[in-house]
């Protein structure tokens, strides 16, 4: 579903991203680890094109992205994205929230929209909660909505970039299973994510950067289990 070739970004003179390639396939759950600065969101958010960068390729679907407008359609129409900070519209209700991309950019009409973003936000737990806005709800809730909204896109792509770190503990638990449940339906996912037991239940392979690299990549009984790298092994003592 995406190929990453050789993918190099500085920042001035600061190397962040060094010779990154990855091939993620359709439908495979990609689990990004690896301790703080080490590229991670740089990567995740370069695939999207939320940041530039000088080097490589990203090629989604056999797609050479580029910045013309049809590279942006495909990220479009091809890929969702879930923040740590939930980035919902605070003047907006969750329903709105929902139905803003389906109704301004994919010129449903109201009522059809309306329709489909029930069926998503009863699908995370939260139809409930349609009529109320994001201030409102806890964060755990703020981030099925997040979901739900990039659901409504209907994406073949799934990108989390630590999407349960900025919750507390009690609400970490009912975002994952929402992801699991959305593993489950083939989904290809790409999840930068400490929640190694998440990894462990779902993941297809485990990525592990540090300073701007891939140092090992593979099934997380390999990666997590039986690491090869020292480096892979000091950062899991410090998240398992
Ligand atoms: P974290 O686990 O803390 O989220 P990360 O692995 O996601 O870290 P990135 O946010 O991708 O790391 O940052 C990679 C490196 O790029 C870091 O050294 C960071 O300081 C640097 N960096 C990130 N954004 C910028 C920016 N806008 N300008 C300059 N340097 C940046
Ligand atoms: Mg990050």
């Amino acid at each position: 579903a995406i190929k990453i070739d050789k993918l190099n970004k500085w920042y001035g003179d600061h190397h962040v991203l060094k010779d990154v390639s990855l091939d993620i396939s359709e439908g495979e759950i990609m689990v990004v680890c690896g301790p703080s600065g080490s590229g991670k969101s740089t990567l995740i958010r370069s695939l999207n094109h939320l940041e530039d960068y000088q080097e490589g390729v990203v090629s989604v679907f056999g797609q050479p992205l580029s910045r013309d407008r049809q590279s942006h359609k495909i990220i479009h129409q091809t890929m969702g994205m879930v923040f740590q900070n939930f980035n919902l519209f605070p003047h907006l209700t969750v329903l709105q929230n929902c139905t803003l991309g389906l109704t301004w950019l994919r010129k449903m009409s109201e009522r059809d929209a309306d329709k489909m973003a029930m069926r998503l936000l009863d699908r995370v737990g939260i139809a409930q909660l349609a009529t109320r806005y994001p201030g409102q709800l806890s964060g755990g809730q703020q981030q099925r909505v997040a979901i739900s909204r990039s659901l409504a896109m209907e994406p073949k792509i799934m990108l989390f970039d630590e999407p349960t770190s900025a919750l507390d503990p009690e609400m970490v638990k009912e975002v994952l299973d929402v992801m699991i449940d959305l593993a489950k339906t083939g989904m290809t996912m790409v999840c930068v994510t400490h929640e190694m037991q998440f990894a462990k239940q779902v993941a297809d392979r485990v990525v592990f950067m540090a300073d701007g690299e891939i140092i090992e990549v593979g099934p997380p009984e390999q990666v997590l289990v039986n690491p090869q790298w020292d480096r892979t092994k000091e950062f899991l003592q410090h998240v398992l």
